[in-house]
């Protein structure tokens, strides 16, 4: 933090306002009131926190801020994808994507069909994972996100959405590597789900990885969101090009991991696979899929490639992902495809970092 800069009181948990609290000698529900003031109602200003007493407010005024001064411009694509593209205050720029999307559910009552839509977030400023076929990779990491900044990306897309919308799902799929920011990911998602803080159900975030295995065993014990694991080959020797964290945590640890995570029964961790035309698409990988994995209660999304500039890589024709689908629900494998959104705003999976360097 900048000498003489106010700390952002939205890197802050219950336990913290409370701290805080006690250092005033105020009564200490103020804490919670206060937390619902910032998580719940989202408030911008101090001054609005009417029932809290006026010193309160002004010590509070006085000492923090709220929010770190991230601003967000929006672009707006046909299918009605919203790209936030969020300054933060350094000049870091990283980006949050709202996504709505129907799906019919089978329901015991019949097919209900379900307006969803999705926030997509950015752990990090860049990544330093290096995956061969993403374009954030390419940018390197520039830095982790605070706790503050990953909340903003929430906030900032409330304001985007029209009056009869609300968020209804969060992915940790932008920019970044959400298992390699982990202690301030970790407090975001106990703001975002505490009933004191955001109030979300944890079932609606899924925090997607690459496959850092220590940390997903520790996320799968503290905190019961959803995992998607990045797969994308069904040999070390490929995965250890596409996405170089599989020298350090190859298939075979990476599988057993997910075999003995201490999730729920019933729930599933998502396999995201992205379809590389003649890389990774073939019959015989769509085989190994299946054998790899059986062991692990786990469904596959596979996801159209999004081409950049200079990425080296077209993807699957439709007709090769249909026929690599057929052979994972053949083998008894749940597996969707993931329709490419906001295609025209640059937006789609992967995209991130082609509209970062045109707008520095
Ligand atoms: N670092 C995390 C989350 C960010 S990436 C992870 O690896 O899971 C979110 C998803 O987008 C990952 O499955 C990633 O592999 C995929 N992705 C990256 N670049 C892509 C591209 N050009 N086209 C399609 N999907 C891409």
């Amino acid at each position: 933090m900048a000498k003489g800069e106010k700390p952002d009181i939205r890197d802050f948990s219950l336990e913290d306002l409370e701290a805080v609290v006690a250092q005033t000698g105020e009564r200490s529900f103020r804490a919670k009131q206060l937390a619902g003031w910032i998580y719940g109602r989202g408030a911008d200003s101090f001054e609005a926190m009417l029932d809290l007493p006026k010193p309160f407010r002004e010590y509070l005024k006085n000492h923090f801020k709220i929010g770190s001064g991230a601003m967000a411009t929006v672009a707006r694509s046909s299918d009605g994808t919203r790209k936030l593209l969020v300054r933060l205050a350094d000049g870091e720029a990283i980006e949050s994507v709202i996504i709505p999307s129907r799906e019919i559910e089978a329901t015991p009552a019949g097919d209900r069909l379900n307006q969803r839509i999705t926030l997509c977030m950015s752990s990090q400023a860049g990544c330093a994972m290096a995956c061969e076929f993403c374009s954030t990779a390419r940018m390197g990491l520039h830095r982790n996100l605070t706790v503050g900044e990953i909340l903003s990306q929430v906030f900032l897309a409330r304001r985007e959405l029209e009056a009869d919308e609300h968020l209804t799902n969060y992915v940790f799929m932008g920019m970044g590597e959400p298992l390699a920011n982990y202690p301030r990911l970790l407090k975001a998602l106990t703001i975002m789900t505490s009933e004191w803080g955001m109030g979300i159900s944890p079932r609606r975030i899924t925090v997607s990885t690459v496959g850092i295995v220590p940390m997903m065993e520790r996320i799968a014990t503290d905190i019961p969101v959803r995992l998607a694991v990045s797969l994308h080959a069904t040999t070390n020797e490929l995965r250890d090009r596409l996405a170089p964290i599989n020298k350090r945590y190859p298939l075979e640890v990476l599988l057993e991991a997910c075999a003995r995570l201490p999730i729920k029964q019933r729930e599933r961790i998502t396999f995201e696979y992205v379809m590389l035309r003649g890389v990774n698409d073939s019959i015989d990988d769509a085989r190994r899929l299946v054998k790899l994995l059986a062991p692990v209660r786990g469904k596959v999304n596979l996801i159209f490639f999004n081409a950049f500039e200079g990425s080296g890589f077209t993807t699957s024709s439709r007709q090769a992902v249909e026929d690599f689908q057929a052979i994972l629900r053949r083998g008894n494998l749940t597996a969707t495809i993931r329709e490419s959104r906001g295609l025209d705003i640059a937006a789609a999976c992967g995209q991130l970092y082609a509209e970062q360097a045109a707008a520095s």
